[in-house]
């Protein structure tokens, strides 16, 4: 089986876009389940000659406080089930928020590779603002924008490099 790359973090940091840009239109499954609502999207795509699947493990995200600290941690368990890779993302210009550190405590426990992906980095000057995600204890940040398609190749060379 291809190995399983998992994107996680709080609502609104920029994992469905990241998602939609890194499988393009390859999506491959929109997973249903019975009793309960949509909560991951898988898809395929390749890089540097290696081929992977993807989860956008918020399908869902419901944005009251109380739902999204249940629903970031579901998403974070999930990814530590399911995945080989995690890519934690998270938004350079709302710094680290109480969802992040949630989702840092359950990812510390993870046996697998952790990604720090800090999205939003749109230009230059924000470059300089990811260095207080080093405090979240995953390593260097890898400095992306969605948006404006900047950095995902990087990202995915780490990815992959750590299958
Ligand atoms: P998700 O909830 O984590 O899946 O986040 P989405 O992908 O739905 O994006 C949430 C919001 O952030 C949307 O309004 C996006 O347009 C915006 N967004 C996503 N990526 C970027 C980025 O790189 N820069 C900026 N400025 N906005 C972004
Ligand atoms: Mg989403």
């Amino acid at each position: 089986a291809k190995p399983i790359i998992a994107i996680v973090g709080r609502p609104n940091v920029g994992k469905s876009t990241i998602f939609n840009r890194i499988i393009g239109d390859r999506l491959a499954i929109v997973e249903d389940k019975a009793g309960s609502t949509r909560d991951r999207l898988y898809g395929s795509s390749e890089w540097s000659g290696k081929a992977f699947n993807i989860i956008d493990t918020g399908g869902i995200e419901i944005n009251s406080d109380d739902d999204i600290l249940r629903s970031v941690r579901m998403q974070a368990e999930l990814a530590i089930d399911e995945a080989d890779v995690i890519i934690f993302m998270v938004d350079v210009k709302a710094g680290i928020t109480p969802a992040d550190l949630e989702v840092s405590q359950i990812l510390f426990r993870a046996r697998k590779p952790v990604i720090l992906a800090v999205n939003k980095v749109d230009n230059m000057q924000l470059q300089e603002d990811t260095y207080e995600f080093y405090g979240l204890g995953f390593g260097e940040p890898i400095a992306i924008s969605g948006s404006h398609a900047i950095g995902i190749g990087d990202l995915l060379e780490a990815a992959v490099n750590s299958f």
